[in-house]
C-alpha cells in the first residue's frame, strides 16, 4: 500500500500551507509545532498592554481574475472579512516632498503611474505584462512533474534589480516600483 503519511515539522505559513495542499490531496498529515501556538513568524501579541501584529497588513492582487483570487480561492480564505481600500490609491509611496500612489488592478496601477512618469509608457507595460505572466502562471508549482522547472520559479529566482534596470530608465520610477517591498532595497553590488 502506497504510504501517504507526511510529518511536516515547523507551523509556520509555510508548514501549514504545504500540510493544507497535501491533505486536500489525500495524504495524512501531521504538523509538529515547537511553540504553544502556531502561525511562526504571522502573530499577534500584547506588550505592556500594546497589540503588535507581525502579520502582513493589506493583499493585493484579490480582485475577480487576479492571481491572489485564485491562491486564496484554493486556500479557502475569500470568504473572510475584506474590506476593500481606495481603488486609485491602496498604498502611496512617498520620496522627498512628493508622493505616488499604488492603485487596484493592471491597467488601473498603470494608468495611475504613467501620470506621473509618462516617459515610462512602454517600461511599464513590460512590468504590467510580467505581473501578469506570473499571475497566470501562480499555479504551475502545484502541477509540476518531477524535473520540470516552473515559469513563475524562473521569474522568482531572477533577480529583481536586473529586470527593474533593464525595464526602466527612471531612478525615481525604480524606487516607486519596489517602495513598498521592505525586502527588496535594491542592492546594485549584490544584483539582488
Ligand atoms: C513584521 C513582518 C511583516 C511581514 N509582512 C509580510 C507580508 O505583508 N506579506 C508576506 O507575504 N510576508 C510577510 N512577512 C513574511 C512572512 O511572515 C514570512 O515569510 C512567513 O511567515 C514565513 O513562514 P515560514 O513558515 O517559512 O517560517 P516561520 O513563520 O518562521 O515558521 C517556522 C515555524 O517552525 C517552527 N519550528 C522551527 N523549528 C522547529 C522544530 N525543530 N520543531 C518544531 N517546530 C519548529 C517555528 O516555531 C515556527 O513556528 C512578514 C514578516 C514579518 C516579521
Amino acid at each position: 500500500m502506497k504510504n501517504n503519511r507526511v510529518v511536516i515539522i515547523g507551523a509556520g505559513l509555510g508548514g501549514l500551507q504545504c500540510g493544507y495542499i497535501l491533505a486536500k490531496n489525500g495524504y495524512d498529515v501531521t504538523v509538529l509545532e515547537q511553540e504553544r501556538v502556531v502561525g511562526g513568524c504571522l502573530q499577534s501579541f500584547a506588550r505592556r498592554g500594546t497589540l503588535f501584529d507581525t502579520g502582513f497588513h493589506y493583499v493585493g492582487a484579490l480582485g475577480e481574475g487576479e492571481a491572489l483570487n485564485r491562491l486564496f480561492t484554493y486556500f479557502d480564505l475569500m470568504s473572510l472579512p475584506w474590506k476593500k481600500l481606495d481603488a486609485d490609491c491602496f498604498d502611496e509611496i512617498v520620496i522627498g516632498d512628493k508622493s505616488y500612489p499604488y492603485a487596484m488592478g493592471h491597467n488601473n496601477f498603470y494608468n495611475r503611474l504613467v501620470e506621473y512618469f509618462p516617459h515610462e509608457r512602454e517600461g511599464l507595460k513590460n512590468y504590467i505584462a510580467l505581473l501578469k505572466r506570473v499571475g497566470d502562471h501562480i499555479f504551475d508549482n502545484l502541477k509540476l512533474k518531477e524535473g520540470e522547472k516552473s515559469l513563475s520559479n524562473t521569474y522568482f529566482a531572477q533577480s529583481a534589480y536586473k529586470f527593474l534596470t533593464e525595464t526602466i530608465q527612471d531612478p525615481i520610477l525604480r524606487q516607486v516600483l519596489s517602495g513598498a517591498s521592505l525586502k527588496m532595497e535594491l542592492k546594485a553590488k549584490r544584483g539582488q
